[in-house]
């Protein structure tokens, strides 16, 4: 058996599904803008050059798919706030640390003598806690399903009472239905994250078409997984047939992985979230469930309401962040705002879309 890698990025599969989409986008004389809300679709897309191979009126457009860039100033300056008034040790992602907050990142506030510690996940954070039981030890926990069913699991059974979770989580298919109610947004049809949907399957996007009658296609990371999903979205458009498709069904399930969605429904609640510069959306986050409070540290900590900012000066992320503006088009972009110097959180992380464009120099979007 051939090994994935060398199928999923097999040129001749490829150039045979370029020459499939091209075919597709000529019975069109309209354009065709797509948007994923992966930052791993973001990354791999533009690492592998697929921009640059499609027709002229296809585009690709980043919706908010980076779990680091979407997390809002609030969260980072409430953390903080816990950590300027409590003895405790916050721990969290390596890409959370530079994220801006209203004033500092947990970076900068590490360099003040803040005790953060970078964790590759909740395990990490817990066993830091057993080894210090006379510090308070906060983990500070982002992302989508992907990773907050990994949280979860730790939610209902860790009961250490030096130990709470921040929880900043986000919950993509009603994000998405948010994205295709504004009227100040013209795409035709969503790419959803493979990986988000091998944990809540493909029905839980089945409302999309049905209600918006708006083509859904679940998408894995290789160029040929990517292709296919892309393929897949312009039939659905070019015969008016909306439906969810699921091009990535050697992982996704359309009942996903129905223990891990056990798991979050016990752990967490759905409620609203703030996204980075684009205010608070409702029923789009996963606060921790009021049965397991003990671990929340929202709960175990009387956290001031606090003034923040989202976006510094220049920085246009909430326009990033939803795709109407490409990183190019930000006066800071390669000038204050670089990898190395991040003025906004979508510069931090390796998926944001504006550390992708600068890693990969190569600005892949339409004129
Ligand atoms: S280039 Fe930097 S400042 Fe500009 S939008 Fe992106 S992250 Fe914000």
């Amino acid at each position: 058996m051939a090994e994935p890698t060398k199928v999923y990025r097999n040129k001749k599969i490829v150039d045979s599904l370029i020459k499939k989409i091209k075919e597709e986008s000529e019975k069109t004389e309209e354009k065709i803008r797509i948007m994923h809300v992966c930052g791993t679709h973001e990354h791999d897309l533009v690492k592998a050059g697929l921009r640059s191979l499609l027709p002229k009126n296809i585009e690709l457009i980043a919706g908010p798919g980076c779990p680091v860039c979407v997390s809002s100033a609030q969260d980072v300056d409430e953390v903080l706030w816990i950590a300027d008034n409590h003895n405790t040790t916050i721990t969290t992602f390596g890409d959370m640390m530079r994220v801006p907050g209203s004033s500092e990142s947990l970076y900068q506030a590490q360099g003040r003598g803040i005790d953060v510690r970078i964790v590759y996940g909740v395990s990490d954070a817990i066993t830091i806690a057993e080894n210090s039981p006379e510090k308070d030890v906060i983990f500070f926990s982002v992302g989508f399903e992907t990773t907050s069913c990994v949280t979860a699991a730790e939610v209902v059974r860790t009961t250490l009472p030096n130990f709470s979770i921040y929880s900043s989580h986000k919950v993509i298919p009603p994000a998405m239905e948010l994205l295709v109610q504004r009227d100040d947004l013209e795409f035709q049809g969503f790419l959803a994250p493979g990986h988000v949907s091998t944990i809540i399957g493909s029905k839980p996007y089945e409302f999309i078409p049905e209600k918006y009658n708006f083509p859904v296609a679940i998408s894995g990371f290789e160029p040929v997984d990517i292709l296919m999903g892309i393929h897949s979205l312009i039939l659905q458009i070019n015969a008016n047939s909306p439906r969810v498709d699921n091009t990535y069904g050697r992982w996704v399930k359309p009942e996903g992985n129905t223990a891990a969605l056990r798991t979050i429904d016990d752990a967490y609640v759905i409620s609203e979230a703030r996204w980075r510069g684009l205010g608070v959306w409702p029923a789009t986050g996963h606060e921790i469930s009021d049965k397991y409070s003990h671990i929340d540290a929202k709960k175990k900590y009387d956290i001031p309401e606090l003034e923040f900012k989202e976006l510094h000066s220049g920085c246009i992320c909430d326009e990033i962040l939803i795709g109407k503006t490409k990183p190019n088009e930000c006066q800071l972009f390669m000038k204050a705002c670089r990898p190395d110097h991040p003025v906004g959180a979508c510069m931090v992380s390796h998926e944001g879309t504006c550390n992708v464009a600068a890693t990969y120099e190569e600005i892949q979007w339409e004129d």
